[in-house]
């Protein structure tokens, strides 16, 4: 039976009052609050001790309003129902309180002592900027707990302090140290002396410094003492306070509470609500709670037995409890259970996050059902998990790059972000921006220019210039873009960081980069940006802290990991409330579910904090692992009584494999309620039949444009398989290029390319001078050789390896091979042979017959590394192609001249067209390969190049090859997919013709 509303007395006496936390609680409140507005006349101030059900109590009293004529017009308006927390930020006059510092003020108060003494860090293991901004809170917290636990002794103190507006620290501080250290003699046994000796002096040493009359502990104390006197000056017409309370309060909180109450009833009539449990617990604990010393209380023979009634008459046909076997299943069958729900027509479901990662994943499989369902995530989404935050943190991450430059995925990251307005940084119209990231991204990769900006001028520079070649148009906007974002992350390198100057840069910076005008288009965006503000300290003391760049930037981190999203409310068919367990506390639902009802993680319990033990909590009256574990059993209890429908989901197996129980709890009604059984999730089965993969085959088209062109690559694919040439160079896919790990070689290998054409250069230019030593004798000529190539080396890769100083190895390794190289030239030399150029395009016309019998040709084309000629034998040249690769590689490329045909196709476009490689008079009789990579260890004489064998005879059947593989090319007959695992093992085409699974 609920317990009727009591009777106002005129006794200055707070009175109490109970309700049951059922399915009625909200209408037994409302009623009760109509009746007290009734009998006071006049309009109560009901103050909720949390804000969860604020608004339910609200609808209520709307709800259960008094007919007209039952009650007074002037009592008809909706009584003031507040939260605490409102309550307070409401108080009368709270303009006049001093000044409540930030959170950020307070943690930047602490980080700097912290930063002064490192030893601090160290002991908590907090040595990374990060850690140390973490600890920096945890120090705030636990400075609000010593403040909080020194109100009930020092309120008298507080209440003269209001009136006199001093406040006296010292003694203060005193008060606290003795209280400490009694509770710490206590609360700790004599071996751990030395550990808590250092803790209690870092905190008290930080109470010291941080405590102000601005605190939040304190302030809140001013509010409380604010409406006080209000309410003394107001006597003629006092308004009844209605506190409730919703949650049960800490005994800190209890014991301030209770002075204030009985302070308050001698000025206004002064209800206290509590929740009564009598018929609602379900277990025990819940019913009898913890007494004073955070233990559990003993049951009463009486309360025994009224918790066996409740669960007598509990309806579990109601519950429905289903365990899943995997993470997966688990999630699927939280979707299955709000589905049913939905199809059975209610409206307002809760989805309680026990197992947050299973609601989050339960969350993504409702996100099908679009805008019908309103998902609402009162779990904490927190603020850094938006896009908005990523495009924030992309900058962040590119400014605290070095100075060489940041990693080719940092800028990229960066560039890609929806936010940024590449149109406006680079004051271009916005259609000369379209396909620029992607552009910029393709040739990074292709150049696999990883890290630092000389490296990234360097690939852009060089696709401009192949660009020139090809007639294409030139990346300019490129290095525009790049420009641009150089000289802000420059500007961060030179700045003297102080957290005013850096503020106005990254507002600068957003601004300019267009991001800030993207966000506050966006929810999450606009929320970002309020965030920021709170970084401005452009008043405060602090403005001036000098930070590293990194500290700051985390920092900044810290900040937007602490701030919550709170998702835009839209209108919908059926809201889904995603909360943790408090949150149903006094609201109504048509249905619960409960993902996550197993022994680990029912009941949970918060992170422990890192100064406090759950002994000393408990001497300082904080909040107690025993406190917690009592209210959830209560919350429980409550939405088990009180909701018509809740299903309670486990995970059965852990993640290692071992059985999951359900939660002590379910076992303990399982065990009352024998028939409460639980039900095993089945994943709905579809059954198919697998068809067998053949191998991939392919009939081109008929309108499939036949190529009119080949390049080497392109014909070694052919050779190589068939089905690798059409998907490479008849549909023109190619896999998704990444930046590999470890430094690749193909900006370096084109250096290498470079410095060798420059040398020779060099070389012909040098011989041509009179007094040259390099035609004196051999050993002046190898000298200036191999300190020609040392000195190109150093100039060729400066740029590579100021852009990324791993490529300093790939150079140190080049330059051990040069005395070795010069070996070889100088023994080509003495056999006649004589650079003669580099990097020449040469290619010849392949005439054929299609199918059709029709004449067609086919320019077969390519870019040759080097020609020489040979100054004894009159009219030889010879073709050389440099490979940065070992002898071992180059001799099994050797063994397959005529599938690997490079130096055929150079040799025969020469001999052909010999002024296209201005080698007329001459004719190739010889080709080989040169390693750069040749196996120098000391005292080996390492082979450098290897001959391909027999040019002249090859010739006539390579012709012949290429005629025959290019006509049945174009006679479109099938293309099979068929190769050895060497070449598959490389293959782009693999994820299409599916080797290996045929
Ligand atoms: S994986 Fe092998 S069989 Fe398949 S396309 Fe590539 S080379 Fe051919």
């Amino acid at each position: 039976m609920p317990k009727s509303f009591p009777v106002i007395s005129q006794e200055a006496q707070v009175q109490s009052w109970s309700i049951a936390p059922d399915a009625t609680a909200l209408e037994q409140l409302a009623a009760g609050i109509w009746s007290c507005a009734g009998q006071a006349s006049a309009r109560p101030i009901v103050v909720l001790s949390t804000a969860g059900p604020l608004i339910g109590v609200r609808a209520a009293l709307e709800k259960y309003r008094p007919k007209v004529g039952d009650i007074q017009p002037q009592k008809a308006f909706l009584p003031q129902v507040m939260s605490f927390g409102d309550w307070l930020e409401a108080a009368p006059g709270i303009w006049r309180f001093p000044q409540k510092p930030s959170d950020l003020e307070r943690w930047i108060s602490v980080y700097v002592n912290l930063r002064k003494h490192p030893q601090l860090k160290s002991w908590f293991k907090a040595e990374s900027d990060a850690g140390a901004w973490g600890l920096a809170q945890s120090v705030i917290a636990a400075c609000d707990i010593l403040s909080e636990a020194m109100i009930p002794q020092l309120h008298e103190q507080l209440n003269q302090l209001i009136q006199s507006q001093a406040l006296d620290s010292e003694a203060w501080i005193k008060a606290l140290q003795v209280m400490l250290d009694r509770t710490i003699a206590q609360a700790y046994p004599a071996l751990s002396r030395k550990v808590v000796d250092q803790e209690s002096e870092v905190l008290l040493t930080f109470w010291r410094y941080l405590s102000g009359v601005g605190d939040g502990v304190f302030r809140k104390h001013f509010a409380m003492a604010a409406y006080l006197g209000l309410a003394q000056t107001n006597q003629a017409t006092p308004r009844p306070l209605i506190w409730v309370e919703t949650a049960d309060p800490k005994p800190i909180d209890h014991e301030v509470m209770e002075r204030y109450l009985s302070n308050y009833a001698q000025y206004a009539p002064v209800i206290k609500v509590t929740l009564d449990w009598q018929t609602v617990a379900l277990w025990p604990e819940a019913l009898a709670g913890n007494n004073e010393l955070g233990e559990l209380k003993e049951l009463s023979e009486e309360q025994a037995s009224q918790v066996k009634r409740n669960l007598a008459s509990a309806r579990y046909q109601d519950w429905r409890l289903l365990s899943a076997r995997r993470f997966e299943e688990l999630a699927w069958a939280a979707t299955q259970a709000i589905e049913a729900h939905l199809i059975a027509g209610k409206k307002n479901i809760a989805l309680v996050a026990q197992d947050r990662l299973a609601a989050r994943r339960a969350r993504a499989l409702l996100s099908r059902l679009g805008p019908a369902l309103n998902i609402r995530d009162e779990t904490g989404w927190k603020l850094d998990t938006t896009r908005a935050a990523a495009a924030l943190n992309s900058w962040l991450e590119l400014i605290r790059a070095p100075k060489e430059g940041p990693t080719a995925s940092a800028l990229l990251a960066f560039l890609q972000n929806p936010y940024l307005d590449i149109a406006a940084c680079i004051q271009l119209p916005p259609e000369a921006c379209i396909g620029l990231v992607a552009q910029l991204e393709d040739i990074l990769i292709a150049s696999q220019a990883k890290s630092g900006w000389e490296t990234f001028y360097m690939a852009i520079e060089r696709a401009n210039v192949y660009a020139g070649n090809q007639h294409n148009a030139a990346h300019e906007a490129l290095l525009k873009v790049l420009q641009f974002i150089r000289a802000r992350h420059y500007a961060w390198q030179e700045l003297n960081l102080h957290c005013a100057n850096a503020y106005a840069m990254l507002q600068k910076d957003l601004e300019d980069t267009g991001i800030a005008r993207a966000l506050e288009k966006d929810s999450a965006g606009q929320q970002l940006l309020e965030t920021m503000l709170s970084l401005d300290l452009h008043s405060s003391d602090y403005q001036f802290v000098a930070m590293r760049l990194p500290e700051w930037i985390s920092l900044i981190k810290t900040v937007m990991e602490g701030a919550s999203y709170a998702e835009a409310g839209k209108e919908a068919q059926a809201t889904l409330s995603i909360l943790p367990l408090s949150s149903t506390r006094l609201r109504s639902f048509d249905a619960v579910v409960v993902v996550g009802c197993d022994e680990q993680q029912l009941p949970a319990f918060s992170e422990p904090p890192l100064f406090f033990s759950d002994a000393l909590n408990r001497l300082l009256r904080a909040s107690t692992i025993t406190a917690q574990y009592v209210q959830q059993a209560r919350d429980f209890s409550q939405l088990l009584v009180s909701c018509a429908s809740v299903d309670l989901l486990w995970q059965s197996k852990s993640k290692s494999g071992e059985p999951l129980r359900p939660s002590a709890w379910i076992q303990r009604l399982q065990a009352e309620l024998p028939s409460w059984k639980a039900v095993i999730a089945q994943p709905t089965l579809y059954e198919g039949k697998a068809q067998p993969i053949k191998q991939s085959v392919t009939t081109l088209a008929a309108d499939l444009p036949m190529p009119l062109s080949m390049s080497p690559s392109a014909y070694k694919a052919l050779r190589d398989c068939p089905y690798k040439y059409y998907v490479r160079s008849l549909l023109g896919l190619r896999a998704a290029k990444e930046f590999e790990d470890g430094f690749d070689a193909s900006l370096a290998g084109q250096s290498l390319h470079a410095l060798l054409r420059n040398f020779y250069q060099a070389l012909k230019t040098e011989e041509q001078q009179v007094h040259s030593l390099v035609n004196a004798d051999i050993q002046a000529r190898r000298e200036w050789m191999e300190q020609a190539l040392l000195t190109i080396s150093e100039k060729e890769f400066k740029r590579l390896v100021e852009g990324d100083r791993r490529v300093l190895g790939t150079l140190r390794d080049w330059q051990k091979q040069i005395p070795s190289f010069v070996d070889w030239q100088l023994q080509r030399e003495a056999d006649g042979w004589r650079y003669h150029n580099a990097e020449q395009k040469v290619g010849f016309d392949l005439h054929f017959i299609d199918v059709d019998g029709m004449e067609r040709m086919m320019r077969i084309e390519g870019r040759a590394d080097r020609f020489d000629i040979n100054v004894k034998s009159g009219h030889s040249a010879e073709v050389i192609d440099y490979k940065n690769q070992s002898m071992t590689k180059m001799k099994k490329r050797s063994e397959h001249v005529l599938d690997d045909p490079q130096l055929l196709i150079y040799a025969r476009a020469a001999n052909e067209n010999p002024a296209s490689a201005h080698l007329q008079d001459h004719e190739i009789k010889q080709a080989e390969w040169v390693s750069l990579k040749a196996d120098v260890k000391r005292g080996k004489k390492a082979q450098r190049s290897l001959e391909v064998e027999s040019v002249t005879e090859l010739m006539p059947m390579f012709s012949e090859q290429l005629t025959k593989d290019i006509e049945k090319l174009w006679s479109r007959k099938p293309l099979a997919a068929f190769a050895p695992d060497g070449v598959c093992q490389y293959c782009e085409a693999r994820g299409i013709c599916r080797k290996g699974m045929w």
